[in-house]
Parts: structure tokens; sequence; C-alpha cells
């Protein structure tokens, strides 16, 4: 799904070409998410939770917190 988004080539922003957003981000990057579609460009198995029509938007948005926070942990550990 490389097409449908575009890193800065100083990997300071990542433009999402579905619907314009760009972010500065750090986290939306390198997770390459665009906060405005709700989608991981790179991670099928995180769109299918967001998509998943059975589960609330207020449990979506705790996931995305989650994964986020998980990320930020994760990159102050490198
Ligand atoms: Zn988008």
């Amino acid at each position: 799904m490389t097409n449908r988004y575009a890193i800065a080539p100083d990997g300071g922003s990542i433009t999402c070409k579905v619907c314009g957003l760009v972010s500065y981000n750090k986290n939306d990057v390198e997770m390459k998410f665009c906060g405005h579609c709700n989608v991981f460009h790179d991670d099928e198995e995180r769109n299918e939770i967001l998509h998943d029509s059975s589960l609330s938007d207020m449990v979506k948005r705790a996931m995305v917190r989650f994964w986020r926070r998980i990320h930020e942990i994760e990159r102050e550990r490198r």
C-alpha cells in the first residue's frame, strides 16, 4: 500500500494520499498512521480492528491511543 502515503525525504512528515493530511508527529511517521482516515497504511492487522463494525468508535479510539503509547515507549527505549 505504498501508493497511499508518502514520507518526506528527511523523514519529518507523512502525507496521506487518500485524504491529503500531513502529519509531523514522529509516531505517525514511524507507524505510517493517518489520524484522519484512522488507517495504518502498513498494518493490516490493526486496520482489521479499526474497520470491525462490531466494535464501537470508543473502543477503536482507545486502541489507537494504546498502540501510539506502546510505540512511544518502544521508541524511548532505543
Ligand atoms: Zn488520510
